[in-house]
């Protein structure tokens, strides 16, 4: 007979690991063998050490119907885990195994101490496997029945107040040489960092570091708990469904490069089409170009309207049977250009082709939700939504994560290895070989709630303020082009060019003044090329900057004119 989870709870709680391990070899000798045809390669769990198979039974039918976990493993400890399992899911439907908190049972009973970093990835796979059945299930219910929406709990929030955001960036608040406080307008190539995240870092540093998805010892399942906590909230803040489809890359340009070889070197053939845009950065740009020439698919742009906006009346011209990919940002990082993504993504369903957005720009301004605007891939940096260096995500579809390859081979990302050959771990193990910037994914998960608790519509709002009023005051300026489209249609960056001041020049007299703007191609030379400039000045606005940010920028342009104006002269 089966145990229940009670029984489970009060037996198995309070033993150490020894008595923990006995206590699981007897409830998996109690457990069902598999028949031999139910252990194929379809059944089985990928990321085990030992060898696992997995299958559910539903009984009844629709969002009622419920589930039963049958599984089986050549180990014997690894039964007396699907026993835990099966006590735990069975009987449940769908909607049920997906709300409900395994990893709370697991925590009670503190199973994750006792078990080895290799068991508690097949425990996760089995977990997994488990979770995307119900998923499937769910879906498939859905698309049969009309199901009444679930209206989120409004979310009450603090009215965004920008003195007391501004007030936890120390770089911010320290002056510079001059005794004037900095004043920072190049968030869009990285943004500063609260304290909470410069805290988390510290934190993780002095308090319990050590590698993640190694030792069981305290620090090390410490470590875990925080980097996959992490990899559950920015999971939830992106609106992906699974954990699993987040994985962590150094930024966005290692994960498009991902992409790129890992999915589009398997796919594409001679004759196939890329489409992406003129506006893109070279990091969404040059891997779609090298794949080109590598698989002898052609590259294809979207037009661009005048103002810079992409044009989708003429998407049929460029959008065929044999595009494989639209690979598109969501924000251009030179025009601050919002693209229509779900409009993009729906034309590109009709040709069955796979959508790949860069991020980078638009996850710290707007808000992102990858299932509702069915995203196939979305890559995004850290360092631009006020977290660390070296890690970024790349978010990809469970069935497209599936499918992809790794380009990156060595520990943690495989099944099995041997001499001959090699097989890889479930998705996002598949793709983190190696150590991760375990520290810095932790402090992203912390960026990311700061964000999240402040709202970005809120930060949006602010944002979009400032730029309006930054637009109004430069576009009367003598000799100002501004590029890029109407307010309406972008986030807070603004790229202009003034006569009679190279944008270098004018980079270094701002400098003077404490104003840190960019200057250059922005890494979009085949943009400026189409606009006919080889450089231009970037503003780049964040939640921290005021009103007082734009005022001191203009009056140091001004500055910058006149001194301009008297050389001349
Ligand atoms: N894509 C866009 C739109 C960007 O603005 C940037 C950085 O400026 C990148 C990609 C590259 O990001 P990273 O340098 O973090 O890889």
């Amino acid at each position: 007979m089966n145990s229940t989870l009670a029984e489970i709870f009060e037996e198995f709680a309070d033993l150490d690991r020894e008595d923990q391990s006995q206590f699981l070899l007897e409830l998996g000798d109690e457990l069902p063998k598999f028949p031999s045809e139910q252990k194929t390669e379809e059944n089985r769990v990928h990321g085990c050490q030992s060898q696992v198979w997995l299958i559910t039974d539903v009984t009844g039918s629709g969002d009622e119907a419920s589930f039963e976990i049958l599984a089986d493993s050549d180990s014997n400890i690894v039964r007396g885990l699907i026993a835990i399992l099966q006590a735990a899911y069975n009987g449940k439907t769908a909607a049920e195994i997906l709300k409900y908190d395994i990893q709370g049972v697991f925590r009670q009973l503190n199973l994750q101490q006792h078990i080895s970093p290799q068991r508690r990835n097949g425990l996760k796979g089995m977990v997994d496997r488990i979770t995307t059945l119900a998923r499937k299930h769910a879906v498939s219910v859905t698309q049969t029945l009309s199901v009444t929406p679930v209206v989120a709990a409004p979310t009450v929030r603090k009215p965004f107040d920008v003195q007391a955001v501004r007030s936890q960036f120390p770089i911010l608040n320290r002056p510079l040489a001059s005794g004037s406080l900095p004043v920072y307008l190049d968030s869009g190539a990285s943004a500063q960092k609260p304290r909470v995240v410069i805290e988390k870092e510290r934190e993780v540093e002095e308090r319990y570091f050590a590698n993640a998805h190694r030792g069981t010892y305290q620090f090390g399942l410490r470590i875990d708990e925080e980097f996959e906590g992490s990899r559950s909230l920015i999971a939830r803040f992106i609106g992906a469904s699974d954990d699993s489809s987040v994985v962590f890359v150094p930024g966005t340009t290692i994960g498009l490069n991902m992409i790129a070889f890992g999915w589009g070197r398997k796919f594409l053939r001679s004759g196939d089409e890329i489409l992406t845009t003129v506006m893109e950065h070279h990091a969404n740009f040059v891997p779609w170009q090298q794949l080109s020439k590598q698989t002898g698919a052609s590259l294809r742009l979207i037009p661009m309207t005048d103002d810079g906006r992409l044009d989708l009346s003429r998407l049929g011209e460029v959008l065929t049977k044999r595009t494989k990919i639209v690979a598109v940002t969501a924000m251009s990082n030179m025009l601050g250009t919002i693209n229509p993504i779900r409009q993009i993504v729906q034309a590109a369903r009709e040709v069955g082709a796979c959508v790949v957005v860069d991020a980078a720009q638009s996850v710290p301004h707007l808000p992102t939700n990858v299932v509702e605007d069915d995203i196939d891939f979305l890559v995004f940096s850290g360092h631009k939504i006020y977290g660390p260096t070296g890690v970024g995500v790349l978010y990809g579809k469970p069935s497209r994560l599936e499918e992809m390859d790794p380009i990156h081979f060595g520990g943690h990302m495989i099944s099995e290895v041997k001499i001959e050959e090699s097989t890889w771990s479930a998705p996002p193990a598949k793709f983190e070989a190696g150590t991760m910037p375990i520290v810095q994914a932790i402090a992203l998960g912390a960026a990311i709630r700061w964000v999240d608790e402040i709202g970005l519509e809120a930060i949006h709002r602010h944002e979009e303020t400032l730029t309006s009023m930054l637009m109004d005051r430069l576009a009367p300026m003598p000799g100002m082009k501004i590029f890029g489209p109407a307010l309406e249609h972008r986030g807070g960056i603004v790229s202009f060019r003034i006569d009679g001041i190279h944008p270098e020049d004018l980079a270094a007299i701002l400098d003077q003044h404490g104003v840190f703007t960019r200057h250059g191609h922005h890494c979009t030379m085949p943009l400026h090329t189409a606009l006919g400039v080889s450089a231009t000045t970037r503003v780049s606005l964040a939640a921290y900057n005021n009103a007082d940010d734009v005022e001191a920028f203009l009056s140091a342009l001004h500055a910058a004119q006149s001194l301009s104006r008297s050389r001349k002269h």
